[in-house]
């Protein structure tokens, strides 16, 4: 029995529970990747692994194409989570004639679209650095995001706010993963800076997402999203309206500059 035997064997008990090997997870440039279809109906296509983000955490799943040996191509429009923990649904473009089990593809995403996605992912981290108070929700689009921050009256400074942003994306701060116990998040509430969204606990352990400065963290929280390396990455951002939500809470609105 060689490696392959026990990755295929592997990989077919998780896609039997129902799981999909995100492999996103661990690499978030991976641009493609080679999959087996577990299953596909009206919902979309399970695949026993995939490059392809499903909507969550405030950021929107990824589109792309699904290649057959044959050199046709399956058109996916959107990617969203199934029932199972880990499972994704792969949407495919209306119409479309769908694969049978076992059929080997090749999962490609947009990249063009996922990486704005991901400098505009991580530039959301950067600003919960720059903005002091609790977030109370948030949504990445295709070259725009938005955080709203529980802060009273009228105290934030657009443009300060601004010139800090864009002084620490163009400080060039390393951005990687890390993972601690369900213990040890329970321990550091701290950690969890959105009210709405409690991080994902049970499975024994939690992902975070640091931002390291020369001088500590700069951001340090519970995600599961897709970021980029190096807070350079993102390139220059301009702050649009912030806007009043409510009697305590303020809606930043970001863009790219370029
Ligand atoms: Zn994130």
């Amino acid at each position: 029995m060689g490696p392959g035997f026990c990755r295929d064997d592997t990989v077919l008990r998780l896609a039997d529970i129902g799981m999909t090997e995100l492999v996103f997870r661990d690499d978030a440039y991976a641009r493609s990747c080679t999959a087996r279809v577990v299953g596909a109906d009206e919902r979309g296509i399970r695949l026993d692994r995939t490059v392809f983000y499903p909507t969550g955490g405030g950021q929107p799943g990824d589109t792309g194409a699904l290649r057959l040996a044959s050199g046709a191509a399956i058109a996916i429009v959107d990617t969203c989570k199934g029932e199972g923990p880990d499972e994704v649904i792969h949407v495919a473009a209306p119409g479309s004639a769908l694969p049978g089990p076992g059929t080997e593809v090749t999962a490609e995403l947009d990249w063009d679209r996922r990486h704005r996605l991901m400098r505009m992912h991580t530039c959301l981290h950067v600003l919960c650095a720059v903005v002091p108070g609790a977030v109370t929700g948030g949504q990445v689009s295709d070259g725009r995001g938005r955080l709203d921050f529980d802060v009273p009256g009228s105290s934030l400074d657009r443009e300060a706010i601004a010139a800090g942003l864009n002084a620490l994306i163009a400080a060039g701060h390393g951005v990687r993963p890390r993972w601690i116990s369900d213990e040890e998040l329970e321990a550091r509430p701290e950690l969890v800076r959105t009210m709405s969204v409690k991080p994902p606990t049970g499975a024994g352990r939690v992902r975070l997402l640091e931002i390291a400065g020369p001088d500590g963290q700069i951001d340090l929280q519970p995600c599961g999203g897709t970021h980029v390396k190096n807070t350079a990455e993102i390139g220059p951002v301009t702050i649009g309206k912030i806007e009043n939500k409510g009697r305590q809470n303020r809606r930043i609105n970001i863009a790219f500059a370029v």
